[in-house]
């Protein structure tokens, strides 16, 4: 975006004015034409602030937009509804349940706890993206209708991942906002077959994805047909392998006030370890994320899958009233 200021107007006025409208100044370029015009350029980064706003400006002569590589992504705005249920509101969405779904008396023991603490979303894998091809894979299609009819008991929604093009149709099915995994973000037939379903969203980010390679993926769903996306930052490959990954909240920041888009934080894979949950999902929802992706489970120590980062069910209604405590009740409320 060029903002071109009238002859004699004070830039400092005019990017004050800029700036307190949300918008990012990546650099200002001062440049004078020969007719003495002074042209600033910013960053071409906000659907939040319409080119009319900005022309108002007192002081601003015209405007001019570079093409966005992301335009549907930049129209999305940071509030989306998901099956009745709003992100993005400023009352924390919970999205809470095991990494995998292991069986139809746990996905309805797990949700049972959760619907009352004001966990809106039951989570829980159905197809599960492992390192090893002989770890356990996800119990697959029995496990989508496990998950729907404990959520649909409770009054809860489903998140679950589609793993591949072949599963899409029957995720879409159950599942009330469609989850593409870390290791998927940049697989795009699958985005495209995830957008073509026409449900909403959950984008992980890659584990190794650039904020413009994870807005461009968010592009190709929504490009394809999905009412919405929803972010998921749950961390990426550092060089410290003390955590499981290093949960990028630069990334939360960013997405959220300066993309003006809805950010959900998953700290459980972001540290890989449930002692750091607590701290890291507060700093996430001080950072601007909409909502929180932890994982739950009846008995962590027997899990098929994430048993270390996952938070026992004896202990979650205390583990959410901790970090929604520091930020104001989720939706529902935790009692
Ligand atoms: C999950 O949510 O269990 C999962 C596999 O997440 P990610 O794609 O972030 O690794
Ligand atoms: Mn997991």
């Amino acid at each position: 975006m060029i903002v071109s200021l009238k002859a004699g107007a004070d830039p400092a006025a005019v990017l004050g004015e800029l700036v307190s409208r949300g918008l990012w100044v990546s650099h200002v370029e001062r440049s004078v034409t020969p007719g003495g015009a002074v042209h600033y350029v910013i960053a071409p980064h906000s659907a939040a602030v319409g080119i009319d706003e900005i022309a108002e400006i007192e002081g601003i002569s015209s405007v001019s937009t570079a093409r966005s590589p992301h335009p549907l992504v930049d129209r999305l705005g940071p509030v989306v509804e998901v099956a009745g249920v709003v992100i993005g509101d400023g009352e924390p969405v919970l999205m809470c349940g095991p990494c995998s779904v292991e069986s139809e008396a746990q996905a309805r023991a797990i949700a049972e706890r959760l619907a009352p603490l004001g966990v809106r979303f039951l989570r829980g894998g159905a197809y599960k993206p492992r390192t090893s091809t002989y770890s356990f894979q996800g119990h697959g299609e029995p496990a989508l209708a496990w998950l729907r009819s404990a959520a649909d008991a409770t009054g809860m929604k489903v998140v679950t991942e589609a793993l591949s093009e072949a599963s899409v149709p029957f995720v879409a099915e159950h599942a009330d906002l469609v989850q593409l995994g870390s290791r998927n973000m940049q697989n795009y037939a699958l985005l495209k077959a995830v957008g073509r379903a026409g449900k909403p969203v959950l984008l992980k980010r890659g584990m190794a994805a650039t904020l413009d390679e994870w807005l461009a993926s968010a592009e190709y769903v929504l490009a394809a047909g999905s009412p919405a996306v929803v972010f998921c930052e749950r961390g990426i490959r550092g060089f410290d392998d003390s955590m499981r990954n290093l949960l990028d909240l630069g990334a939360v920041a960013l997405l959220t006030h300066v993309h003006r888009l809805p950010v959900i934080v998953d700290p459980s894979h972001g540290a890989g370890r449930r002692d750091l949950i607590i701290p890291l999902a507060r700093a996430a929802l001080a950072a601007g994320a909409a909502g929180l992706m932890i994982e739950t489970h009846d008995d962590p120590a027997r899990a098929l899958s994430d048993g270390p980062q996952a938070v026992p069910l004896a202990s979650i209604a205390a583990t959410l009233r901790s970090i929604c405590g520091a930020a104001g009740a989720p939706k529902g409320g935790v009692s």
